[in-house]
């Protein structure tokens, strides 16, 4: 895949026109020694990593920026957590005039230099360490606010550099979780086209079909990513920035998430919020896309589509305030805001119910999704270990209503809860 050829802006046959901002990709053995074109025309540049990304690559990012005026600002922090407080930290780091950020690592850094930028109207450059999740070329910054993650739309990076020499280098678990989100997009998608179905949701094919071929790129090279081979690892990358592009070509990350994610999300939320254990993002993708194409399988085999019981407001309100805690207003806000409730979709299930079927047919099965999760050295077990029957099956129901977007977690929660 030629990722710098969807660089551009061009009218679909979706009917929209899609367009991506970031000028220049580089995914390639010493991708550093392109920095010094790329930079020519910024004056004034902050380099932002922390300790570690600084000790993987940091020093080849100054050599390429000498003769530059530049400072780097390097995160003591032994956890950096993507707050108010490092916000203000990296604010503040700024040399005066700074017309670019350039963040050295994956996911905090990256947020965080994306964020700030964005707030002060710079561009930033980031230099990636390891290919472990699908943000680097998205628009939005996770940044944790008042306890809470919350995504922020913000913009995209001018220019992407990731050297297959680092990447390949990168700790195990990164590698693992960015094989486990672009895994996810099995479900994402299908959740996609459901939406189409179910709520006439907009869907576009080029879009999907170029998510469904990164992720097809990347599906049998668990054991290669595994022995650290180069060329798996760069496909890998190219998969996570692709993904990114197609994101930013729908304008949202309806490509890129679904059912997985919701859930994922809610592993994560509740375990920054009650502070316990949760898995990197894409591990926590790969081990959720596993159960909620085991909920596409249950519904499949429903012999007739109906209500399974009663809807009751109070009592959904009870339980989200028993899970969320000091986060559930905000969530009730949300879906008291969609709606969704108050108009159930059993008509349309009952109308469409050959075509839903069809669409859920279309993942791999459980099974087959579990040899994928094997092959990259994880084991289910642990994510039943970790969370246990009862949080796993409240993620199930309640995860959803963390979003306001459709997927098969809605559906399953008016057949079967
Ligand atoms: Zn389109
Ligand atoms: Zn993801």
């Amino acid at each position: 895949m030629d990722i710098k050829s969807l660089l551009k802006t061009f009218t679909c046959s979706c009917g929209k026109e899609h367009s991506c901002d970031i000028k220049n990709v580089f995914i390639e053995k010493d991708a550093a020694k392109y920095i010094p074109e790329c930079v020519k025309d910024y004056k004034t540049i902050t380099v932002a990593c922390d300790k570690n990304t600084y000790g993987v690559y940091g020093k080849e990012v100054e050599n390429a920026l000498i003769g530059k005026n530049f400072k780097t600002y390097i995160f003591p922090d032994e956890l950096l957590v993507p707050d108010e407080n490092a916000i203000e930290r990296l604010t503040s780091a700024l040399l005066p005039d700074t017309d670019l950020i350039i963040g050295i690592g994956s996911g905090v850094i990256q947020d965080l230099s994306k964020y700030v930028s964005f707030d002060k109207k710079i561009p930033y450059h980031i230099v990636a360490t390891a290919p472990s999740m699908d943000g680097y070329a998205s628009k939005g910054a996770a940044m944790i606010t008042g306890n809470m993650k919350v995504t922020y739309n913000a913009h995209v990076p001018e220019v992407i550099y990731a050297d297959t020499e680092v990447l390949k280098n990168a700790p195990m678990d990164m590698i693992k979780s960015g094989y486990g989100d672009i895994i996810g997009k099995y479900s994402c998608l299908n959740d996609w086209k459901l939406a189409n179905i179910v709520n006439s949701e907009y869907l576009c094919d080029y879009i999907y079909n170029l998510t469904f071929d990164m992720l097809l790129s990347v599906k049998d090279s668990g054991a290669k990513l595994l022995a650290r081979d180069e060329d798996a690892i760069k496909k890998l990358m190219e998969a996570l920035v692709g993904v990114g592009i197609a994101m930013a070509y729908s304008g949202n990350s309806r490509p890129a998430s679904g059912s997985e994610h919701h859930m994922s999300h809610f592993f994560e939320v509740l375990g920054i919020l009650k502070n316990e254990p949760y898995f990197m993002h894409g591990t926590d993708v790969l081990y959720s896309a596993y159960y909620t194409e085991k909920m596409r399988e249950e519904l499949i085999a429903l012999p007739e589509v109906k209500a399974n019981s009663e809807f009751s407001k109070e009592e959904w309100k009870k339980k989200i305030l028993s899970i969320y805690d000091a986060a559930s207003e905000g969530v009730i806000a949300l879906q008291e805001k969609m709606g969704w409730y108050e108009e159930p979709k059993l008509p349309v299930y009952k109308e469409k119910w050959d075509e839903i079927k069809a669409c859920l047919k279309e993942v791999p099965t459980s099974k087959e999704l579990l040899g994928l999760i094997e092959s990259i050295g994880l084991d289910i077990k642990e994510f039943d270990s970790l969370y246990g029957e009862e949080k796993i099956k409240n993620a199930i129901y309640y995860a959803k209503d963390l979003k306001d977007r459709y997927s098969v977690l809605w559906l399953y929660y008016e057949l079967m809860a």
